[in-house]
């Protein structure tokens, strides 16, 4: 990894662990329990990640404001990196919870 400035990735990183953000989270996914992306394609795939739809960039307005979208883990990491490509971003594991 390079340094990243304070309030980028780093902070971001901080945000995820809040119980804000679980509670968001928790919402987003009871409200949308399947992968948006999946369910395009025609596949039926329980999500885990409550996605920002407008990419944050690690700003901690746009981290809280969403829209928010629900994906599984797969579609997560591929959407990220077509999206930030050549950003640093958060990886996610399977349970939807990012790899810190
Ligand atoms: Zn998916």
């Amino acid at each position: 990894m390079t340094e990243q400035p304070e309030g980028g990735a780093r902070l971001i990183g901080r945000l995820y662990r809040t119980a804000r953000w679980r509670n968001l989270r928790t919402a987003q996914l009871t409200r949308e329990p399947l992968c948006r992306l999946c369910d395009y394609a025609g596949d039926v795939v329980a999500a885990t990640v409550c996605d920002h739809v407008t990419p944050h960039r690690g700003d901690e307005a746009l981290f809280w404001a969403g829209p928010f979208q629900s994906l599984c883990a797969d579609c997560h990491s591929r959407h990220k990196q077509r999206e930030e490509h050549g950003r640093p971003t958060l990886t996610f594991a399977a349970d939807g919870w990012p790899i810190t």
